[in-house]
């Protein structure tokens, strides 16, 4: 494969602590730390592994984003990426105007292969693959946990994490493929690496320069917090578990 590229979007670290804004309109992001979705953090590092066994010549990562967005680009470039593109935009994004972008990239550079996470762990979406596919009229596999990719054959076999267990794809490259949590282990970005990337070249372009507008077509009603959990008791034993659900859980 000549080229392979994956897209990386940056997100609400999944450890930070996050607080619903005191007008419900949304989460507040200031002061939050950053980092790369990790769902695009599986799908970079499958694209780092097909280049180290030679599968593909080049990996090119992919973010559409605020201009903080190239620290998430430069982070897919310490993993290994080769070089890094940057839609830069401040309005907010839905999955269907990022795929709009992604399939407008994916035209003029011709991957063979176009990955991406199964899902943003900000918006939880699970849309922008299945849209990007469709777009481009491609083949997909969502929620890849093995991706097998023969050049010569010009195909991908891959093994989807589905309800009930597993099921295996042969798809017609070019193909768009989301990475489910066991697909890899990513690596760290080693110190040297980091220092590297940094002379690893970006591509910077707006919307329009790829001949798109980024339009809203969703409206946030509210965002609100899971209601906090009650503290749990502990009993003595199991009659007085069993005597408690019945009588005040009123379950039994
Ligand atoms: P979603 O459909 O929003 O859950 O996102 C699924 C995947 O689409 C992510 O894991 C990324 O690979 C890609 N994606 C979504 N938004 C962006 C963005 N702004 N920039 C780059 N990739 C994105």
């Amino acid at each position: 494969m000549k080229r392979v590229l994956v897209a990386v979007k940056r997100v609400v670290d999944y450890n930070a602590r996050i607080r619903v804004k005191a007008d419900k309109s949304g989460i507040d992001v200031a002061n939050v730390k950053m980092s790369m979705n990790p769902f695009c953090e599986i799908a970079l590092e499958e694209a780092v592994r097909l280049k180290e066994k030679k599968l593909t010549e080049e990996v090119v990562a992919v973010t559409i984003g605020v201009k903080a967005a190239q620290d998430q680009l430069r982070t897919a470039l310490a993993m290994g990426a080769d070089r890094g593109i940057h839609v830069l935009t401040d309005a907010e994004l839905e999955p269907l105007a990022v795929a709009r972008l992604l399939a407008a990239l994916a035209q003029r550079d011709e991957p063979a292969l176009f990955l991406l996470g199964k899902q943003a762990i900000d918006g939880d979406n699970n849309h922008t693959g299945q849209m990007l596919a469709g777009l481009l009229g491609w083949p997909q596999a969502t929620f890849a946990s093995k991706v097998e990719t023969d050049p010569v054959a010009g195909t991908a076999t891959v093994t989807r994490e589905v309800d009930g267990g597993l099921q295996t794809l042969r798809l017609r490259l070019p193909a768009v493929v989301t990475s489910d949590l066991r697909l890899n282990e990513p690596r760290y970005a080693t110190l040297p690496n980091i220092m590297k990337a940094k002379r690893k070249p970006i591509e910077q372009l707006s919307p329009e320069a790829l001949g798109m507008d980024v339009p809203k077509r969703l409206e946030i009603l509210r965002v609100e917090e899971p209601p906090k959990r009650k503290g749990g008791v502990r009993v003595a034993s199991v009659a007085e578990l069993v005597d408690r659900l019945h009588n005040e859980a009123k379950v039994l």
